[in-house]
Order: structure tokens, then sequence, then C-alpha cells
């Protein structure tokens, strides 16, 4: 089977504490790509400048990633972000956004990107969103991630794009935002009212809480002594979970696979952040994800025994 993304591909000025780049290979959809090319075909969608060359798509390919869909638009310059943290990582501020090839684009969809049966709406405008998840009608698993901006300017749009999709992924301060609930658990459930089955709130550090089919799951971060650039882990951890779940059409989508996708989602994220931008992820191996899934199961699983508890 395989996995659709449409979603920025970018150019990211990163600074960190531990690091920084003036202009690294990023964007949504390239993170969860190459997350998500450990199980599965991934069709990418987003639009490109004349600046954006063989170097970039090399990452790509080399991962298996179908560019076809890459449109590259002549004189055009490719989306660029700066975002820097501070000590805290989960707390970054954007100093710069220029959209380039964005502010125009149209998603056309190849027949190859419309026939996959899972898609991935990453953070783009929510019309671009629904515009893309009109074009793969077919597929049987639709999730979606947006962020503040879309919240404070498209809000309205967004929850229309939400209310055709199986899955949201938001942060939880995002999910607290879009609905105005102080608590993400009455967050998810008011989102899960709109439509979607599935609502997952990405609590950076701090794992990753699932909320499918009247149950509640949550994962972790897996526990890492340097974290060096948490750009991208959301989608990393989408493209992780969406990946996962792409390579079992044979199983049933429910709570308990999504549960299995939750730990590789996790995995997938845990390992981008060790590095800037997407250099750990672009060298990961089959074997390093299976050994890092085994000890997230190691380290979240406890024996339950009878108690004696005073009274
Ligand atoms: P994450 O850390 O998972 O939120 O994703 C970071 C990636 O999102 C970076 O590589 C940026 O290029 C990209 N990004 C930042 N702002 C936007 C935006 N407004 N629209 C689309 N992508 C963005």
């Amino acid at each position: 089977m395989s996995v659709t993304v449409v979603g920025s591909i970018a150019f990211d000025a990163v600074t960190t504490p531990f690091g920084s780049r003036e202009r690294m290979l990023g964007g949504s959809a390239v993170h969860f790509s190459l997350a998500a090319s450990f199980f599965d075909t991934v069709h990418v969608v987003g639009p490109v400048g004349d600046d954006f060359g063989e170097a970039e798509y090399e990452v790509l390919r080399a991962r298996g990633v179908d560019t076809d869909d890459i449109e590259r638009v002549p004189g055009g310059q490719t989306f660029f972000w700066r975002g820097e943290y501070g000590w805290d990582l989960n707390d970054r501020t954007t100093l710069e956004t220029r959209l380039g090839v964005f502010a125009d684009f149209e998603p056309k969809l190849s027949p190859a990107s419309r026939a996959a049966d899972v898609l991935f709406l990453a953070n783009i405008q929510p019309d671009l969103q629904r515009e893309v998840r009109e074009q793969c009608a077919g597929a049987r698993f639709v999730a979606l991630d947006s962020m503040n901006l879309w919240i404070e300017t498209a809000r309205e749009s967004l929850i229309e794009t939400i209310a055709g999709v199986d899955c949201v992924l938001l942060n939880d301060a995002e999910l607290r935002q879009l609905t105005g609930e102080p608590s993400f658990v009455r967050a998810a459930r008011q989102v899960r009212e709109w439509g979607p089955r599935v609502v997952i709130a990405k609590q950076g550090e701090y794992g990753a809480a699932m909320f499918s089919d009247e149950r509640f799951f949550a994962l972790p971060a897996f526990p890492l002594e340097s974290v060096v650039d948490p750009t991208g882990a959301g989608d990393c951890f989408a493209g992780g979970l969406i990946g996962f779940l792409a390579a079992h059409p044979e199983e049933e989508l429910d709570h308990e696979l999504l549960t299995r996708a939750m730990a590789y989602g996790t995995a997938l994220a845990s390992f981008n952040v060790e590095e800037l931008g997407v250099e750990r992820v672009a060298r990961l191996t089959v074997e390093e994800i299976v050994e890092r899934v085994a000890e997230l199961q190691r380290i979240t699983h406890f024996v339950c025994k009878p108690v004696a508890l005073r009274a």
C-alpha cells in the first residue's frame, strides 16, 4: 500500500542552545516522508522553487520517497522558516516565515498519489488540506496536523477540514486553543464530536496521548540524555504512526493497532530530535528503530499485583 502526504517542503534556519544551521532541508512533509519511508511507499506533494536542488531531492529519493508530485515553480522561492529555541526546548519562537511558492500553490495530485489508501495532511493552510483530501476521495484513513497560525487565522476552515478526516494530531496547547477547553481531555472529546474517530495530543518531551473509540492510551517520549533540535518531531511522530498504519492494511484499524503505531511514532520522533533537521533520520537504520521500540516497551511496562491498602 502507500501513503500520500501534502505539506511544506522547506528550507529552515534553526538555532537551539545546542547547535544551529542557517539553511537546511526541512518542512512538515519532508520530516513526515522520511519517517514514513521506513514502513511504506510515500508520495510527497508540495511546491518548491528553483533554489531546491538535486542534493535536497536526493535526501528523499535515497529513502525511496516518490518525488514526482513535488511541483517545481520556475522563478519561485522554496518556503522558508526561521525558528529559535531557548533552554526549554518545548518553547519555540518563529522569527520568520516566507511562503514563497506556497502563496499560489494549487495542489494537483498524480494518479499514483490519488490512489494512496492512507493520506496525511501535514501542516499547511486548511483550504489546501481540504482540496487534497477531496482529490484522495478513496483513502481509507486520513490524518491531519495543524498549528496555532491556522487556528488564529483560519479557524472555521480548519474545523471544516477536521470534519472530513479520521484522525487529528495537535499539540495539547493547540487542542486547548482550538476548542477553548482548558482540559485536553475535554478538548479531545470536542474534536471527536466534530468528526474524527481518533485525536492525538502531542506533548513534546512528555510524549503523546491518544483518544480513540472511547479509549485512552499514552506513551512518554523516549528518554534521551541529549536533545539537539525538536524541529519536525511532530511530523516524524506522524510519519512513524501513519506509516505503520499504512503498512498494515490487513489488520483492523482499531485501538490496539493504533497503540502499536504510537510506539513507532514515538521512536521515530526520538531519533529526529537527536540532531539538527533531518540529519539523524536520513541515516537511520531499521535495526535502530526495532531496538528503540523494544526499549520503549520495556520502560513503559509495569507489573500490577494485589496490594493491601489501608482504609
Ligand atoms: P514541527 O516541529 O513538527 O512543528 O515542524 C517543523 C517544520 O514545520 C519545519 O521544518 C518548518 O519548515 C515547518 N513549518 C513551520 N511553519 C510552518 C507553516 N506556517 N506552514 C507549514 N510548515 C511550517
